[in-house]
């Protein structure tokens, strides 16, 4: 994306084309082909086959991945959901050791699902790596449970599953290629596309999208939470991330009036937000009248203008993600995007989060169904195998 190009001194710029190696993949018999859905593709995909900009189109997505001849058909969003389970234990897990400990973590933690922001912090911002959660994106998430959990439950050799990921985003085929993204024992991700590629590979197997009937995601992966949802937009990421955090430590949702942040998701740069914490339950009561402070940035240019103008350290969490707007408005997404789409888009996005039942990632039952068969707990010994991974000091590009 134009954001990515000019900052990403590694191939998120580089933006390589898998459709053929996907239709080769789809064409093997040998081959059980599974594809994961970015929570931002669903609000733009319809504008390449000329809806209005918004127009959500997820039912019309998964008929149209089920008629491209995917195995299965899943949405990020789950794995979305397991990010905030991670990630806010994490973030509890840090606070923990500074207010009731008293000793010393790193704050603010700062998300870790944007690779261009993850490239930008390792080359030009080493010092900070100890303070990006250690979560992997979503994408990486999903990858190591299909190639996992998944591929063990259905009884599929996992060196025979192929792992598809549909983005909004450029960076993300960077991401799936770093070689610390294996902890499946395979590439967690084999191939990602755009939402831009998909739309040609609907029009090269001739389907009318238009006219397609909307179908489910597939088990065990079915459901999301709105959480999961906003993870698309700018700010999304921090408000799942407070909602649970805000649940395990009261026992109590955030009222629905107070579930979104205030101006936390509108196209400003950079944006704060504070909570407060009344009557947490027993284990929590260290935090009780604590003020949790955030901030979201979004485009790498106001990373440097906070780190260069403000002191982050009243901060607790800081969300960066380098697209303007968030990935709604990532560089695989259909052409071209200004602030009246991005806005659309976000509203779709919100729209979806406000439909849903559950709007919190820890309320999600195939998110307790997979803690309480595979993974055991969040920051247990396999999630920490196959959830987390490490950043690396790189040198700074010329
Ligand atoms: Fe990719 Fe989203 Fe980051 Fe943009 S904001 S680079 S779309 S992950």
């Amino acid at each position: 994306c134009g954001q990515c190009a000019a900052v990403c001194p590694v191939g998120a710029i580089t933006e390589r084309n898998y459709i053929q190696e996907v239709w080769d993949v789809l064409d093997d018999p040998e081959k059980y082909v599974v594809v994961q859905t970015a929570p931002a593709i669903r609000s733009a995909l319809g504008e390449a086959f000329g809806l209005e900009p918004g127009t959500p189109v997820t039912g019309k997505m998964v008929a149209a991945l089920k008629e491209l001849g995917f195995d299965g058909v899943f949405d990020t969003n789950f794995t979305a959901d397991l990010t905030i389970m991670e990630e806010g234990s994490e973030l509890l897990s840090r606070l923990t050791k500074v207010l009731r400990d008293g000793g010393q973590a790193d704050l603010p933690q700062f998300t870790s699902c944007c690779p261009a922001w993850i490239n930008f912090a390792e080359h030009y911002y080493p010092e900070l790596l100890k303070n990006l959660s250690t979560c992997k994106s979503p994408q990486q998430m999903f990858g190591a449970v299909a190639k996992t959990y998944y591929a063990e439950k259905i009884g599929v050799a996992p060196e025979n599953m192929v792992v598809i990921s549909v983005m909004p985003c450029t960076a993300k085929k960077f991401e799936s290629q770093r070689e610390e993204l294996t902890d499946s024992g395979y590439a967690d991700v084999d191939y990602v596309l755009t939402t831009r590629e998909l739309a040609r590979m609907v029009n090269q197997s001739g389907i009318v999208f238009s006219l397609l009937e909307d179908q489910k995601m597939d088990s065990p992966f079915p459901e999301s939470s709105g959480a999961a949802d906003i993870f698309a937009n700018t700010g999304g990421v921090m408000e799942a991330a407070v909602r649970t955090a805000y649940k395990i430590v009261t026992g109590r949702n955030l009222p629905t009036d107070k579930m979104h942040l205030k101006n936390i998701m509108d196209l400003e740069g950079i944006k704060e937000a504070s909570l407060k914490i009344e009557d947490p339950v027993k284990e929590w009561s260290f935090l009780d009248g604590a003020e949790l402070n955030v901030m979201v940035i979004h485009s790498l240019a106001n990373v440097r203008k906070v780190l260069k103008e403000k002191d982050i350290s009243k901060y607790h969490f800081i969300e960066v993600m380098a697209c303007p707007g968030g990935c709604i408005s990532g560089g695989g997404q259909p052409r071209f995007t200004d602030n009246n789409i991005r806005q659309k888009r976000i509203q779709a996005i919100l729209t979806e989060d406000e439909g849903k039942e559950i709007r919190n990632s820890c309320e999600n039952p195939f998110i307790q169904q997979i803690y309480a068969e595979y993974l055991k707990q969040p920051l247990g010994e396999r999630s920490h195998h196959l959830l987390h991974t490490e950043y690396f000091e790189k040198s700074p590009v010329e």
